[in-house]
């Protein structure tokens, strides 16, 4: 596996190729890299090639790696679903959460963050899918619950955010228009929103034609997430410090 940095630079180089073939400045695209079920020591690894934003599926997995790199200067986003339960947590410690579904969740996050940390980034999370199995609000419930996000002390609404369906890139390529759509209507009608959360490793190219400014890209950086190698992990761990290929 490559390391981190060479990654790092090919996705940037991507995001660059991407943004000019769309007429977009390569600035306009924020990377966000998603590091869940990689050590604290590949973020550290991200970080010294001058990534600062990560994002974390799990609450609980996330706050350890928080506090084994408190000596960095981090930006922290949840972008896997938030139960009720863990609201407090990921009120207190993160600096965004992507996956903001319902209201109640909303109005949690907003009366849990502390005032000290300043406001929480929010974006909603659109199901522009269907697909039962995926989190998010419906396409035609989302502008109704930007609204009522949007009015909440403690958190800003900065956006929308999708995982559209795997499979066939026409489809997921409409998908990620329709989410363009939605957040270009609420713009249209005021909310002062600058962020459009869409595309990961293998398709940020499309997201980035339909308008993406984050990517949110985790295996083209970090190579497989141990669950999905081969290898055990025990094993590829003590291969990558002893320097064997
Ligand atoms: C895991 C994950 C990603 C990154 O996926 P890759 O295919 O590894 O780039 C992006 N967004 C969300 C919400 C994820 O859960």
């Amino acid at each position: 596996m490559r390391r981190v940095a060479e990654n790092l630079q090919a996705v940037r180089a991507r995001i660059a190729q991407a943004a000019l073939a769309a007429g977009r400045a390569p600035e306009a695209v924020a990377l966000l890299a998603v590091s869940k079920q990689q050590p604290a020591e590949r973020i550290r690894e991200a970080h010294a090639a001058g990534q600062r934003a990560f994002g974390e599926n799990y609450v609980q997995e996330a706050l350890a790696k928080m506090d084994a790199l408190g000596d960095l200067d981090l930006e922290w986003h949840l972008v896997g679903p938030l139960q009720s339960n863990k609201t407090r947590l990921a009120a207190e410690r993160f600096d965004w959460v992507q996956t903001v579904a319902s209201e109640r969740i909303a109005e949690r996050l907003a009366a849990q963050r502390p005032a000290a940390r300043g406001p929480l980034a929010v974006l909603v999370q659109v199901n522009v899918s269907g697909e039962a199995s995926k989190s998010g609000v419906a396409p035609q419930a989302t502008a109704a619950l930007a609204r009522a996000v949007a009015q909440l002390p403690n958190l800003r609404l900065r956006g929308l955010m999708a995982i559209p369906e795997p499979g066939d890139p026409a489809r997921r390529r409409a998908q990620f228009r329709r989410l363009r759509e939605l957040f270009a209507a609420l713009v249209r009608e005021g909310l002062a929103l600058d962020t459009l959360s869409m595309g990961m490793s293998e398709d940020l190219e499309l997201a980035i034609a339909e308008g993406a400014t984050m990517v949110r890209v985790g295996t083209a950086i970090f190579g497989p997430r141990p669950a999905a190698a081969r290898r055990p992990r025990a094993r590829q761990a003590s291969a990558e410090t002893s320097g064997a290929p």
